[in-house]
């Protein structure tokens, strides 16, 4: 404890979500619960409830031109962004969204505020993130029950970039995405495990070796799973010669 004081966070996200109780929920826990507990980060959240205006405190209506399931109203979220957005990025979490990758997440991380408007039921009237210019954002290609599942990834992905939160800068650097590659395979202790060894070039002690090694293996597990990501690396010469 106590490895570092912050005055101020250096990141606050606001959350919007009818289920406030989902929150930190596993963000209390670990690196980022102890990241929040130090005040490097902070979590506001929003019960969308509480602007609902009629005895029952319902946020959803049936949509316009039928179909099963239910839409959040933009009456109740207006109010609810109004009450709460205080600049910074506003994200609506979507499978309609543009997909998350590193890249925005780096760039969610230097964002002092951030607000996230978390759906159920079928989502968000589309006015109302027109109105104040959501961002649309999806986490893949599948379907979650909420937004609130989606919020908690994508704050991870972000705390863990804060700085001190994760111990080792360096293991930040050599991660998944920072190449443009997706990362190279892990071993550790014991050395024979049944009966599979480590590949002799980890055991060799020649740092530059090792290197080159798993850039190699980086390259090779992209170009087969990814080919969306090599195309976009081997197009990319200024990456090549590091
Ligand atoms: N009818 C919608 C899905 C609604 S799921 C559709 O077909 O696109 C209910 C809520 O879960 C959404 O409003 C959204 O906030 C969240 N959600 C579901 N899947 C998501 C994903 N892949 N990424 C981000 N948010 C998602």
């Amino acid at each position: 404890m106590g490895r570092r004081m912050e005055t101020r966070p250096v990141w606050t996200v606001t959350l919007l979500t009818i289920f406030p109780e989902m929150f930190p929920g596993p963000l209390g826990q670990s690196l980022a619960g102890r990241a929040l507990a130090e005040g490097v980060w902070a979590l506001e959240t929003v019960d969308i409830r509480a602007f609902a205006r009629d005895k029952h405190r319902s946020v959803d209506d049936a949509p316009f031109g039928g179909g099963a399931g239910m839409v959040m109203r933009p009456d109740v979220i207006g109010q609810a962004i109004l009450a709460s957005h205080k600049g910074g990025p506003l994200i609506y979490l979507t499978p309609r969204g543009r997909l998350l990758d590193q890249e925005r997440v780096r760039a969610l991380a230097r964002e002092p505020r951030v607000t996230i408007l978390c759906g159920r039921f079928e989502g968000v009237d589309q006015r109302v993130l027109d109105a104040h210019g959501a961002e649309e954002v999806s986490l893949g290609d599948f379907v979650l029950s909420g937004g609130e599942p989606a919020a908690l990834a994508m704050m991870d992905a972000v705390v863990r970039l804060l700085p001190g939160v994760v111990g080792k800068e360096a293991s930040l650097a050599e991660e998944s995405f920072e190449w443009g590659l997706l990362e190279y395979p892990h071993y550790t202790r014991p050395q024979e495990w049944q009966g599979r060894g480590v590949p002799e070039i980890l055991l060799s002690g020649h740092h530059e070796k090792v290197r080159a090694w798993r850039r190699r293996q980086a390259e090779e597990v992209t170009r087969q799973r990814r080919p969306d990501l090599w195309s976009r690396y081997v197009a990319d010469d200024s990456r090549k010669e590091d």
